[in-house]
């Protein structure tokens, strides 16, 4: 068996300014963590044997086709502008055309330094490869859009953090890596020529139909007005929402600090570099208007007709909220059994997340537990659900089948945090089969899973992960 990957790239074919050429930077003694065999499936990659894989998810040889290049960007990060980013511990292998047509890139993370590493050593440590593993397939599972996983690996080294950390790198697999940055850095600098060549590239990758920057502004409008909407409907957090982790595919991209909720409150940060809160649960859905209006900053600057372009601009960055506002309702209106639409249903819905938050309930064992009847076991005061539930059953009346529609809609798994880090623990120690059933119980987050139970439990006061570390 030969590992191969049938590249076809076309990020490298563009001008050299884009990115700089750089291969991954060999490591000590690499070990195969994982291999994705069924998302190889879908790229049309064929597995090799196990020491080849280690070898070429390290970093250690190049497989044939591979050209490989660290990507140009910049980026707002926290709010303020830094002028230059860029792949600082990350090489694009290449891309390929998997068996549904749709291209991806193939990057390694965590693969030493490039120009852009800054002061970084270009590395990772294991506790952020395996997170990232687990979350972003946990988060395809769940029909969620992001990148994915396709193979983890040790490399046999250790990585200064907080303390000495065995290293590892990701095998990140993307529709592809370009993000509002990427655009913000030719606008910032005046390069119009390479601005209107990356335009163009996306439209062609992303949205083939869209007509000229504008039509390309609406498209990742509405992509992130959908994927912002299906976060929020399972409690995700994302961390770091900055404008280099804002995906123009309209995916989940950089998964940092980032967690699921465990018991509902609006405000709540999981992240220990978010000191003020920018990027809490309920801020989201503005932080993403904030970074598409950054993006639509950007792309005006090649426009003829400045005037005429912030006009149109304005009016399609001030359609996001309601957009925004729509997919979160369809996708709470299922939460709750609501297959049709009704006047009020908004306030039914807000009305029990007020509750929620008010009681300590766990998001999704509450949701879950709707399609039940102890769902108000979730309460710290059952009256409380008690109260709103004879509105709610009065209202599914005039539904179908909403079980059905709750059941679609609610997962019972998701990867908790406390679990997360649990098992990072666990690998440290050599021990790999909590990853292992984690992806595996992870993979069917809507299945009834008896043996699994235990993962379903919101964590005890001892297992509470209070803040969650970029740890990169
Ligand atoms: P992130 O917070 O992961 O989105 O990364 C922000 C920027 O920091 C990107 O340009 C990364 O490439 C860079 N970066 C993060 N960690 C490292 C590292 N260990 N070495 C070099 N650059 C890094
Ligand atoms: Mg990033």
């Amino acid at each position: 068996m030969t590992l191969t990957i049938p590249f076809d790239n076309s990020y490298a074919r563009l001008p050299n300014s884009f990115y700089a050429r750089q291969a991954p930077v060999p490591v000590r003694a690499p070990r195969l963590i994982a291999f994705n065999a069924d998302l190889a499936k879908i790229l049309k990659v064929a597995p090799g044997d196990v020491e080849e894989m280690a070898e070429t998810f390290a970093g250690n040889t190049l497989p044939e086709g591979a050209e490989p290049i660290a990507q140009l960007y910049s980026g707002h990060q926290f709010g303020n502008y830094n002028p230059q980013l860029g792949d600082g511990r990350a090489v694009l292998l290449g891309e390929t055309v998997g068996a549904d047509g749709i291209r991806r890139d193939i990057q390694l993370k965590g693969s030493g330094p490039t120009p852009f590493s800054r002061q970084g050593d270009g590395r990772a440590w294991l506790g952020p490869v395996l997170r990232e593993y687990v979350v972003s397939e946990a988060m395809h599972a769940l029909a969620i859009p992001t990148t994915r996983a396709l193979a983890a690996v040790e490399t046999g080294e250790i990585v200064l953090r907080e303390g000495p950390m065995p290293g590892a790198v990701l095998t990140r697999v993307a529709q592809s890596h370009l993000r509002v940055g990427t655009f913000q850095v030719f606008a910032a600098r005046g390069q119009l020529d390479s601005l209107q060549r990356l335009t163009d590239y996306a439209i062609q990758r992303h949205y083939p139909d869209a007509d000229g920057p504008m039509g390309l502004l609406r498209g990742v409008v509405d992509a992130q007005s959908r994927l912002i909407a299906a976060w929020m409907s399972v409690g995700f957090i994302h961390g770091v929402m900055n404008t280099d982790n804002c995906s123009i595919a309209g995916e989940t991209i950089d998964y940092g600090p980032c967690a699921f909720m465990d018991s509902y409150h609006p405000n709540t940060v999981y992240s220990s570099i978010d000191r003020m809160g920018r990027y809490a649960y309920s801020n989201q859905p503005d932080i993403a208007v904030w970074n598409v209006a950054q993006f639509a900053t950007a792309l005006i600057q090649q426009m003829d007709n400045k005037e005429a372009a912030v006009e149109e601009a304005t009016e399609i960055v001030h359609a996001m909220p309601g957009k925004m506002q729509e997919n979160w309702l369809r996708r709470f209106r299922a939460k709750i059994g609501l297959a049709t639409e009704e006047e009020g249903d908004l306030e039914l819905i807000s009305d029990l997340l007020t509750r929620m938050a008010q009681n300590q309930s766990d998001f999704t064992n509450t949701f879950y537990a709707l399609a039940g009847d102890s769902a108000r076991d979730q309460f710290t005061d059952p009256a409380a659900f008690d109260d709103w539930s004879d509105g709610w059953r009065a209202r599914l009346g005039r539904e179908q089948d909403p079980t059905a529609v709750m059941t679609a809609a609610n997962p019972a798994f998701i990867p908790r945090n406390h679990r997360v880090e649990q098992m990072i623990q666990a690998a440290v120690q050599g021990d790999y089969e909590p990853f292992h059933r984690l992806n595996t119980v992870l993979s069917r987050p809507y299945e009834d899973q008896s043996d699994a139970v235990d993962l379903t439990r919101p964590p005890t006061d001892s297992e509470i992960v209070h803040a969650t570390f970029c740890g990169t």
